[in-house]
């Protein structure tokens, strides 16, 4: 029982990560905080630094994320994983 428990959380989690996506840390959970461009300079690439101008943190373990490739394959894998529930809601009287 107390294993089925836990993969029920496992899964919540996961569900409440897809739902609210990019607004938690992937390394810690902690929630992502916004930061200026002169606040992450130093711990991101200067290539980086210049290209963006909206970054978000992590307090606890001061990871830095930014809108990259990463962010919008992410967001086109979300797309798919939502297009079929909204068909289907379409669809219903
Ligand atoms: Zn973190």
């Amino acid at each position: 029982m107390a294993a089925l428990c836990g993969r029920r959380e496992e899964w919540r989690f996961d569900l409440a990560r897809l739902l609210r996506p990019f607004t938690r840390c992937l390394a810690s959970n902690q929630p992502l905080v916004l930061a200026s461009a002169a606040e992450i300079r130093e711990r991101v690439p200067s290539a980086v630094a210049l290209a963006y101008s909206e970054f978000q943190v992590c307090r606890r373990c001061r990871r830095v994320y930014w809108k990259g490739s990463h962010y919008r394959r992410m967001s086109e894998w979300i797309a798919t994983l939502q297009a079929p529930h909204l068909r289907s809601s379409r669809s219903s009287p």
